[in-house]
């Protein structure tokens, strides 16, 4: 379930919400005054991960036959 974020234009509050993809144009009441003045927020999704580049080292085993 995705992650909204709303302003509240009554108040300005900022919150997030979990919204179904069917509720995400449903009026949102602002947990702080309880107006139904919210707006959705673009969501900028910033996961910002180290990738760590893994380094295989193979070992190659000279074998001798005599
Ligand atoms: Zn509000």
């Amino acid at each position: 379930m995705p992650l909204y974020e709303y302003r509240c234009e009554s108040c300005g509050h900022a919150f997030e919400i979990l919204r179904g993809l069917h509720e995400k144009d449903e009026d949102v009441i602002c947990p702080r005054c309880g107006q139904k003045r919210a707006e959705r927020l673009m969501s900028a999704f910033s996961s910002a991960k180290g990738s760590s580049s893994s380094s295989s080292l193979s070992s190659c085993g000279t074998g001798k036959f005599t």
